[in-house]
């Protein structure tokens, strides 16, 4: 049993630090005020081939694992960058895995180099306002009109979708849901940006298809089974997203911990405190223990192995500690924890984009209940 990454994966780590070290603080405290997707760091981070690092080499990736992706995106969100910027790229890291496992040749050599090369931005398109997490309930509906399909209905929440070329599109044709990925072409969609928390760079948005035209050239396998091609892509996804939480909730803490360390009240540092003290090393353990889980979770993906509890549970525990540690840093920093100058509020608030999205702690609960424990199914 190792612990330790490898030395690929050191220098994945220290070369997103530095690629991140050039979108400092002001860059992100900039791009939350404003609003406005982070182009400049997408494009950064295309340019050195980043974006294809877990899709095949044979379309111009890096034919990496999970793990890798794990630890560059966790790399991001570290950084300060938070969700603004891990949710700038986070789509295009494993958001096609669907079309690398289940497109065809074809498919395989028109959408993915874009992609990986920046060139094309994809949102993901599954959720709606009207069933929520049942997911098999939605009703989108893609027409099949002699092997051509014509998309209509709403969906809700959709990330990116004020500046996506592409969208991956979940919809319900015949008896079942079946997968597109397609143009997003604006003439038959309307995108409503929803007002929202935090993360304010990367927009959500309403989006209402209006009789959008999709070649059966962009259907993904076979009709009926996109729910099938979905759940596949689930637990990378969610191992991707608990690494974003542990790298947000370490920000979080080792800010935290320096401005304790200068904040002189009653003659000595904060940081002398217990009360200040201990509730910081009971975040960094929470967040270490999550990791472990999030790695375990890769390691077994990537092994080909069952990681489905591993990936939910890592989900779960890391969105927790996230939450704690960036509650934590505000509180530590006293009022000042609430100026957006020293940042920790945006962390917070950024926190619950990884505890919502995708799947709810509720839900990560009733699984391992059901699916570990044999606990009846109760949802
Ligand atoms: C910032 C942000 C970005 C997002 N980006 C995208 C995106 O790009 N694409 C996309 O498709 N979706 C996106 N989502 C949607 C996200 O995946 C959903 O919000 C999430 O899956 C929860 O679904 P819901 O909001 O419909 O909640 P609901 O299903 O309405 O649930 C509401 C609450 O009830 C609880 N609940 C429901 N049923 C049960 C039960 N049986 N037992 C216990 N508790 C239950 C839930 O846990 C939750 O707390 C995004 C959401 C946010 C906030």
């Amino acid at each position: 049993m190792d612990f330790s990454f490898s030395a690929e994966q050191e220098r994945i780590r220290e070369a997103i630090a530095k690629l991140c070290a050039r979108f400092g603080d002001d860059y992100w405290l900039e791009r939350d005020r404003e609003g406005g997707f982070p182009a400049d760091f997408h494009q950064a981070l295309a340019r050195d081939g980043w974006l294809g690092i877990a899709m095949p080499e044979a379309y111009g990736g890096a034919g990496l694992g999970i793990a890798e992706a794990a630890v560059m995106m966790q790399a991001i969100s570290e950084s300060g960058a938070g969700f603004s910027g891990a949710s700038a790229v986070h789509m295009n890291i494993f958001g096609l895995n669907p079309v690398v496992v289940f497109g065809d040749e074809a498919q395989k050599r028109r959408m993915l180099p874009p992609l990986i090369e920046g060139k094309h931005r994809a949102c993901f398109a599954v959720t709606e306002p009207d069933t929520g997490l049942n997911t098999k309930k939605i009703k989108v509906k893609a027409e099949n009109k002699g092997g051509n399909y014509i998309v209509s209905g709403q969906k809700v929440w959709i990330s990116t979708a004020q500046v996506a070329e592409k969208v991956l599109l979940l919809a319900r044709s015949g008896a079942g849901l079946t997968l597109f990925y397609t143009d997003f072409d604006r003439e038959y969609i309307e995108v409503r940006e929803i007002e929202k928390m935090g993360r304010h760079a990367v927009d959500s948005n309403q989006v209402f298809f209006d009789g959008l035209p999709v070649p059966a050239a962009d259907r993904i396998g076979e009709e009926g089974k996109g729910f099938e091609y979905i759940l596949h892509g689930m637990n990378p996804e969610r191992i991707l997203i608990a690494a974003e939480l542990v790298g947000l909730g370490r920000c979080a803490v080792s800010r935290a911990a320096a401005y304790a360390k200068e904040r002189v009240v009653f003659d000595r540092p904060i940081g002398k405190n217990q009360a200040i003290q201990h509730p910081l090393a009971a975040n960094w353990m929470a967040l270490e223990a999550a990791n472990l889980m999030v790695f375990k979770a890769a390691s077994l993906y990537d092994a080909g192995k069952p990681c489905g509890a591993e990936a939910n549970a890592a989900k779960y525990l890391a969105g927790e500690a996230c939450f704690d540690a960036c509650q934590q840093a505000v509180m530590t920093h006293g009022g000042f924890g609430y100026a957006r100058e020293y940042h920790v509020e945006r962390y917070l608030r950024e926190s619950f984009v990884g505890r919502i999205a995708p799947v709810t702690p509720q839900l990560i609960l009733c699984f391992i209940a059901e699916r570990v424990l044999g606990l009846p199914k109760s949802y």
